[in-house]
């Protein structure tokens, strides 16, 4: 026993330090979600069960809710537990939905042009029903387009859905959601946000947020895979529930409670909200985090003049940077960084094994030269100076050994 244990730690000694910059398609679990699954997974009870251990479950259950509804300054029963954001935007992005409690069923589904696959191929709409609301050169939503396309259809006698994600996965481009809360509820429509990456990296605030749904996953924020929530706007909002099996979280999704995943998700929301809220002027995490990208992204720059930085120009949330090299396979770039050690993702999306660029740098518009050259690096709660500055060497470096191969012809 003893000599295996020496050789994982002589195994262990010689790892390579990893920089993990990949926030964005997952964060690490946070020690705080780590100890409360840990502790989750020591009980036996099954949050639906009467008895003591099955009401022990449920109080981990019930707490986490209220961790959640805590970072949205939303109350827990507007939270409804799922399985992830994908399972949460698939349940809501359905024609049938009560808005405080009566039914206003919807016609049509306008989405903007840079939503996620989870809005783009999952929702429950007829596919003539889903309508793409154009952006600008920033990825931001095109408001008077969404205004003209609400016009039309309540002219039309028909209800619009529109989705909103809060923050855009591969650039970070925050959209305006307020204002767009306010046209599509004048137009009597509703609103859901996908705010998988905004949440827990910016401030979002249901009680000056308007939005009917929201949407949430834990693993972006420090949770565990496997875990997300629909939130409603109002406690009385409602969808028809994509699972209802034994009517767990009061008929809204049934299925047994994943109590250790959830646990996770409470406990990194509420890590969450505390660093956001801390430091001065509450200014917190987000400001740690936009500092280090924005030293990051001016130290790229300046060693990388041909770089650019797309969405820079519009507002992001503080951890994402999408760099793009024109002219350089971003697959390679993050397989050499990868040999670096350091995680980073192709802004690129990789289709019948061709890879082509992402239908968001697309609706930007973005010259498929430098869509196909771009890299995203994300940060996150357990990102650091001294891991960024080691990523940005080995960015340097690998682009530079990479240095003008021109682009094959796919
Ligand atoms: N929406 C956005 C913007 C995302 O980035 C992701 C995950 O990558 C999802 C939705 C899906 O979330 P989940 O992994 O919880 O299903």
């Amino acid at each position: 026993m003893m000599g295996s244990g020496l050789a994982r730690s002589r195994a262990n000694a010689a790892a390579p330090v990893r920089r993990y910059l990949d926030h964005n398609a997952t964060s690490p679990l946070r020690p705080e979600a780590r100890d409360a699954m840990i502790a989750a997974l020591g009980d036996v009870g099954n949050p639906s069960s009467v008895h003591h251990d099955g009401r022990a479950a449920r109080t981990r259950v019930e707490a986490a809710r209220g961790q959640v509804a805590g970072l949205l300054g939303a109350m827990a029963r507007q939270v409804t537990f799922t399985s992830g954001a994908t399972e949460a935007l698939a349940g809501v992005l359905h024609p049938e939905v009560e808005i405080a409690g009566r039914p206003k069923p919807c016609d049509v589904l306008l989405a903007s042009a840079v939503e996620h696959p989870a809005v783009l191929r999952g929702h429950r709409f007829a596919s003539d029903r889903l309508e793409l609301i154009a952006v600008d050169a920033d990825g931001v939503i095109d408001l008077q387009a969404l205004e003209a396309a609400l016009a039309r259809h309540s002219a039309a006698g028909r209800r619009a859905m529109v989705a909103l994600m809060a923050a855009n996965n591969e650039t970070g481009v925050v959209q305006p959601l307020l204002e767009a809360c306010r046209m599509v509820h004048a137009h009597d429509g509703i609103l859901v946000c996908d705010a998988v990456q905004a949440a827990g990296r910016m401030a979002l605030n249901l009680e000056r947020l308007p939005v009917d749904f929201l949407c949430l996953s834990a693993h972006k924020l420090g949770g565990p895979q496997g875990a997300g929530a629909l939130v409603a706007g109002h406690p009385d909002n409602r969808v028809r529930p994509l699972m209802a099996g034994g009517g767990q979280e009061s008929g809204r999704r049934g299925g047994t409670h994943n109590v250790p995943a959830i646990a996770g998700f409470g406990a990194a929301a509420e890590a969450a909200r505390l660093a956001l809220e801390s430091g001065p002027g509450r200014a917190g995490e987000a400001a740690r985090l936009a500092r280090l990208r924005d030293a990051m992204e001016a130290s790229i720059l300046a060693r990388l003049p041909e770089a650019r930085v797309i969405g820079g120009a519009a507002e992001r949330i503080a951890n994402t940077s999408l760099v793009a090299f024109s002219g350089l396979k971003a697959e390679t770039l993050v397989i050499g960084l990868d040999l670096s050690h350091v995680s980073a993702s192709a802004g690129s999306a990789c289709a019948s094994g061709k890879v082509g660029a992402s239908h968001v740098l697309q609706a930007i518009g973005v010259e498929e030269s430098v869509a196909r050259g771009a890299v995203r690096l994300s940060l996150g709660w357990s990102s650091s100076q001294d891991e960024v500055d080691a990523a940005v060497a080995a960015l340097v470096r690998t682009v530079s050994q990479m240095g003008g191969r021109p682009l094959e012809a796919a």
